[in-house]
């Protein structure tokens, strides 16, 4: 376990870190309201929170030493009734900030979902579930409490540290000076510490990926028929006992960043006793009469009153610099780019013919070696064709530049005279259906995995889209027929059966144009 990561941030890390915090507040801008209403609440909670100790203050000197029981009696009730309505706006803004950061978090995942929606096939094959899951789910969840609590409690303690400033200032500047000399020392070490607990938050997700991605893969039911059909158990376990305890040295590492941090700054606590021993020295050996006991009282009720706020801020110091490799993971994937997206003007084609022509297309997966070389036919509307290739010809990648699952390298592919680029996805999902060699089943039942292909069928819709695919009787057979739920990737049902069930939502979403895989 290594714990020396570089620590000095450089210009271009400080440039960008500045550009997400404009970004990270800009989250905030759609709640604007709540934001000012919790501000509002806040700032009343911090002046509230002022009162007891100036009213402790006449308690001892005006009330107690000088033996007035009226004294007493008014300002102990006025002590309370502030630290009640305290309390009461405490609940209010604690409850708003919730509702702000909730939002904040939909918003993060609704942003994350719609635009991993709008990704091309290339990035799904390129990336792992687990990964995507990870950002969508882990990483949203650890800025949580960043955007929920943190920042408006943060607003509050900076409220509360600045206004006891300047309170214990009018009451004693001499003693003020004494209690807060250090304390940008410890702000400098909380800056050291942020960057720290970052690179090691940044590593446990990191990591926490790798073991989802890791479960995703060997824990599903094709994971698992492949293991216990390699009999691979022992292997497995054993990488998974290495990435697990990877996980563990992170958590470690974090779990000991905390510890170091708390050490430190209740350093800033111990320094309570000092003031006394310094009012003493003024007020013995130098007679200084402007010190009473009842403002000494007041000044130490005061001091523990702005240590609490000044610790939580350091710490919050590190917590944020920690979400800020959070952050980077969700803006990385929200900033990435679209490949296959519609143009500015794409054209509408709402009912194609369905001539689909293929003009020297040329294309490749990223990885290297043409997959298609100046590939040109015509298939007329009504027109069966058929392509015919040995396996790993590109028969299946031929057809996703249809739909535009893949966007050509050169050459075009053609619909109707329309370049498939030209025109709006929408309508190209619309007009092209397609029967994969894989059939994915959703885990409910027959009846809504065949309204996937068209949300709004009648019960007699999809059983004739089944009749006509041979599938009906087998259907109808089962206990629940159509009601009966299949399993993740429709595990109860056989290869053939799946196809088939695959051919009556094709036959259900009645496209133009049709692409049979096998
Ligand atoms: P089969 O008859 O076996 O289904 P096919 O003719 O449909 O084969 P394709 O699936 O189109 O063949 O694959 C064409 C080639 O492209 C193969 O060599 C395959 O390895 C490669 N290939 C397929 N998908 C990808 C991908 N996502 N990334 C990189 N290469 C790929």
């Amino acid at each position: 376990m290594s714990l020396n990561p570089s620590l000095v941030p450089d210009d271009g890390k400080k440039i960008r870190d500045r550009a997400m915090v404009k970004r990270i507040i800009s989250l905030f801008r759609p709640h604007k309201r709540m934001v000012v209403l919790t501000t509002i609440a806040v700032s009343i909670g911090v002046a509230l929170g002022l009162l007891p100790p100036f009213l402790i203050e006449h308690i001892i000197d005006a009330g107690i030493q000088a033996r007035n029981l009226q004294v007493i009696a008014t300002y102990s009730i006025i002590a309370v009734v502030a630290v009640a309505l305290g309390a009461g706006v405490t609940l209010l803004y604690g409850f708003w900030s919730c509702v702000v950061g909730q939002r904040i978090m939909c918003d993060l995942r609704r942003q994350l979902f719609t635009h991993l929606q709008r990704m091309s096939l290339k990035f799904f094959t390129a990336t792992r579930t687990g990964e995507v899951q990870t950002r969508l789910i882990n990483d949203v969840q650890g800025v949580q409490t960043v955007v929920s609590n943190t920042i408006t409690d943060q607003l509050s303690n900076l409220g509360i540290a600045v206004s006891t400033f300047i309170a214990m200032t009018i009451l004693d500047w001499r003693l003020t000076l004494l209690s807060v000399g250090l304390v940008p020392f410890f702000a400098l070490f909380g800056v050291w510490f942020g960057n720290f607990a970052r690179k090691v938050k940044l590593g446990t997700q990191e990591q926490t990926a790798e073991l989802n991605s890791m479960m995703q893969e060997t824990l599903s039911v094709s994971g698992i028929l492949l293991t216990k059909t390699t009999g691979r158990q022992d292997v497995l376990t054993g990488k998974f006992d290495v990435e697990n305890e990877k996980l563990a040295g992170w958590q470690i590492k974090s779990t000991l960043v905390q510890y170091m941090f708390f050490g430190l700054i209740r350093l800033i606590t111990q320094l309570a006793p000092a003031v006394y021993w310094f009012a003493g020295w003024l007020m013995i050996s130098h007679g200084d009469t402007s010190l009473t006991i009842g403002k000494l009282v007041a000044f130490t009720a005061l001091q523990i009153r702005m240590f609490f706020p000044l610790t939580a801020l350091l710490n919050a110091q590190v917590e944020i610099m920690a979400s800020f490799a959070l952050f980077e993971r969700i803006f990385a994937y929200v900033d990435m780019p679209v490949d296959v997206e519609d143009k500015p003007d794409a054209e509408r084609l709402q009912h194609a013919v369905g001539r689909v022509e293929f003009e020297d297309v040329s294309f490749s997966y990223e990885s290297g070696a043409r997959t298609l070389s100046d590939i040109s036919f015509v298939a007329e509307p009504g027109q069966l064709v058929a392509l015919v290739g040995p396996s790993g010809a590109g028969k299946t990648t031929l057809t996703y530049l249809i739909p535009r699952l893949y966007d050509v390298d050169s050459g075009s592919v053609v619909i109707d005279g329309h370049d498939v680029r030209n025109l709006r996805l929408e309508d190209l999902a619309a007009n092209v259906g397609a029967v994969t060699q894989e059939t994915y089943l959703l885990h409910t039942t027959v009846r809504e995995n065949l309204r996937v292909a068209k949300p709004d069928a009648t019960d007699e819709e999809i059983e004739e889209a089944c009749r006509s695919a041979a599938i009906h009787d087998h259907i109808a057979s089962l206990p629940e027929g159509y009601g009966t739920v299949v399993g993740e990737r429709g595990y109860k049902l056989s290869g053939g059966e799946k196809q088939r069930l695959a051919i009556a939502r094709a036959i259900l979403k009645n496209p133009r144009i049709l692409i049979l895989d096998e």
